[in-house]
């Protein structure tokens, strides 16, 4: 594509700008209003607030961090009008109808960040280049300022190319990746269900610069939850049959979690993260919170896990005499790309220079929730897909010097445009 280069410039300086401000899952205000703002300047119609988040649907939205966020955006230049505008719900969609009959394509950039504390040492190139976050304990560490930058230009390009297109483009800019949280709300919302066409990517992975994965597998399956047991405090000297034991339960139901019998057909995983609970010394403890996910394969393995996973909840309850809850607070769905699809993205890739394209299954290790948007436009009868466009990068994704190589950009732009162009064409 001959002008793509015309955005370079913007890819390089949004990344970095964004990469100053980093927020953490439902509380990217101040992203979203710089979005908003961003896609209105290109001609953009753009939707936020309920019209592309469904509030019965959220998964794992603290609304004190909300509270909070709001008010370090409003402190941060966002008006008070914007913040009404998303109505206490981050994200937005921004649309272009090329107004010639043609499909509806919806693409998928993700916003958050990772409570993470960014490195400030020298060789890490944020720091030594003046881009580092200037906010400590939060970190663009998975590369969504990436993203974001280079959703940003594709719909700047769009816009200066919307006479050479027909049908009409979405750009869905999802809150919440990180703990699968966010894409069951914007799912839900019915935003995409006019998608005849779905589209997203992430950048790295388990792909280098110049490498772009256009069959990735291994997307797992998972459900997080939090789990609380609710017993009763007493004198640990004076009465401790009067109490119930809420770490004792969860106590047992954690290690009889790990010991769940895998699943023939396929991978599984299991973890407790975090178990907070006890008030002291000598009181039986009353309360107690796991934090917790389970992975499968398959559907199929992961509803296995999570069912086997309820009932050793349950039954360690009923042995202490416990009440307990559980709260879903992200999932995430496999998926397998529309093979008319992955062709669209062979030729795209492949008609950039350097880039080399992979279609042998790579896998991708880990959970992503656009595939819940992506496996509602496949329910609906749309076409979707996911790529990862090789960058090399410093360090792991979500760790402290997390950085990716900026070239992989240029060419990502540049697929995007390309499969864009192909998929309009349609
Ligand atoms: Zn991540
Ligand atoms: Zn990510």
């Amino acid at each position: 594509m001959s002008d793509i280069c015309a955005y370079h410039d913007q890819l390089i300086n949004v990344r970095r700008h964004l990469h100053t401000m980093p927020e953490e899952g439902w509380c990217e205000f101040r992203t979203t209003a710089y979005l908003i703002e961003t896609l209105r300047g290109y001609g953009y119609e753009v939707l936020t607030g309920t019209k592309v988040i469904d509030p019965e649907s959220c998964l794992g939205r603290n609304p004190k961090l909300v509270e909070a966020a709001q008010q370090y955006a409003l402190e941060n230049g966002v008006s008070q009008a914007m913040l009404d505008e998303m109505e206490g719900f981050t994200g937005c969609c921004a649309v272009m109808d090329t107004g010639r009959p043609g499909p509806t394509l919806a693409v998928r950039f993700d916003i958050d960040c990772i409570p993470v504390q960014e490195s400030h040492e020298p060789d890490h190139k944020p720091a030594k280049e003046g881009f580092v976050s200037e906010r400590p304990g939060f970190m663009h560490a998975c590369g969504h300022d990436a993203h974001m930058s280079t959703g940003l230009a594709l719909a700047h390009w769009f816009a200066d190319h919307k006479d050479e297109m027909k049908g009409r483009i979405k750009f869905l800019f999802q809150p919440a990746e990180e703990g699968v949280r966010g894409a069951a709300g914007m799912a839900a919302s019915g935003i995409a269900d006019d998608a005849d066409f779905f589209l997203a990517a992430h950048i790295a992975m388990m792909c280098k610069s110049g490498e772009v994965s256009i069959k990735p597998y291994g997307f797992l399956c998972t459900t997080k939850l939090d789990v609380t047991y609710q017993g009763a405090p007493a004198h640990a000297g004076v009465e401790p049959n009067a109490g119930k034991n809420a770490m004792a339960a969860a106590c047992n139901a954690f290690v009889q979690l790990l010991g769940i019998p895998r699943h023939g057909s396929g991978m599984s995983r299991i973890n407790v993260g975090q178990l907070t609970a006890g008030e002291g010394r000598n009181v039986i403890p009353s309360k107690a919170v796991m934090k917790m996910e389970v992975r499968g394969e398959t559907a199929e393995i992961n509803t296995y896990m999570y069912e086997r996973a309820v009932d050793i909840i349950k039954g360690c309850a009923i042995a202490q005499g416990c009440e307990y809850k559980i709260e879903k607070m992200g999932e995430a769905v496999d998926l397998i790309n529309d093979e008319e699809m992955v062709e669209v993205l062979r030729k795209a890739a492949g008609a950039v220079k350097g880039v080399t394209v992979r279609d042998d299954p790579m896998n991708f290790g880990g959970s992503e929730d656009a595939t819940i948007i992506a496996r509602r436009v496949q329910a609906k009868g749309g076409k979707a897909a996911f790529f990862v466009l090789g960058a090399d990068r410093p360090s792991g994704h979500h760790t402290a010097k997390f950085d990716v190589d900026e070239k992989a950009l240029d060419t990502g732009l540049e697929v995007w445009a390309n499969a864009v162009t192909a998929l309009l064409a349609k």
